[in-house]
């Protein structure tokens, strides 16, 4: 695990992470750099890591400091030790449907959609949120499991007329409680993947869960639904990983 600054955020996800590992009996090293780290340096450390046969899986916390090109920085990750799954190769065999492993956010929440029985074929799913970590991908999982998908974004028009026909609904905007109750139809699947902090102290997702929770047949909390599933899938990787090396 790379950290580089002092983000906050980024901190306490690096200490679940590194905790994850602890439980699970994976071996972990935690490199903290200075915000003021060259992207050479940077760079260097994750060749290293490369070639280093006991280091199955590399992750970098996101967001790196602004002077340090994010897509460098992943394009870098060996594509076998890239346990995150942004990299454009692993992209793209997500993509084509032939992966080893998929970016933990969207891998969490078929998980939980998995282990609660729910069927996803034939169903109406929208995403709400385009990203690259969890809108798109996490669309293309639910289209594998033969879901009809609709992404929402930003830019999209009538948006509560497209959640209501929503039988899976997944929200990954980053506004504080953006879904209400009458934009989600009686009965629906509803996983919150926002994590919004308020007023610096308490988390909240991006469904207004009072209100949701009232229509929805099911729904995830926050904290405590898609967040554990997230390093839960991490380490998920990270042994795939493993496994995937040795069998070469
Ligand atoms: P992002 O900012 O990269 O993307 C947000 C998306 O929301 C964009 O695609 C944008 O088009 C869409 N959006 C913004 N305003 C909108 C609007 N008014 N209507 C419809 N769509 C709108 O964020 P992200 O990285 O995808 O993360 C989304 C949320 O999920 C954040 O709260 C983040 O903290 C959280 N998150 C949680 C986990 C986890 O482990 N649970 C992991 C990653 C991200």
């Amino acid at each position: 695990m790379i950290i580089v600054g002092d983000d906050p955020a980024s901190r306490v996800y690096v200490n679940n992470k590194k905790k994850a590992c602890e439980e699970c009996g994976i071996y972990s090293e935690e490199y903290a750099l200075p915000a003021n780290t060259p992207e050479k340096e940077l760079l260097e450390l994750i060749d290293t890591l490369n070639g280093r046969k006991e280091i199955s899986g590399i992750l970098v916390q996101l967001p790196v400091p602004e002077h340090i090109d994010e897509k460098k920085i992943i394009s870098a990750i060996s594509p076998e030790k890239d346990v995150d799954a942004f990299h454009p190769i692993n992209v793209g065999k997500i993509m084509v449907g032939d992966f080893d492993f998929v970016p933990c956010t969207p891998a969490g929440v078929m998980e939980l959609i998995a282990e609660s029985g729910i069927d996803v074929s034939g169903k109406e799913c929208v995403v709400v949120g385009r990203s690259n970590i969890v809108g798109k991908p996490q669309a293309m999982l639910l289209l594998h499991k033969n879901g009809t998908v609709t992404i929402c974004h930003s830019k999209t028009k009538n948006l509560a007329e497209k959640t209501k026909a929503a039988d899976i609904l997944v929200a990954a905007v980053g506004i504080p409680n953006f879904i209400k109750g009458d934009m989600i139809k009686p009965g629906a699947v509803v996983i919150d993947v926002g994590i919004n902090r308020i007023e610096g102290k308490k988390l909240v997702g991006d469904v207004e869960f009072e209100s949701a929770e009232k229509v929805a047949g099911a729904i995830t909390p926050v904290p405590g639904g898609v967040g554990p599933m997230t390093i839960a899938m991490l380490m998920k990787n990270t042994v795939r990983a493993a496994v995937v090396q040795a069998e070469k």
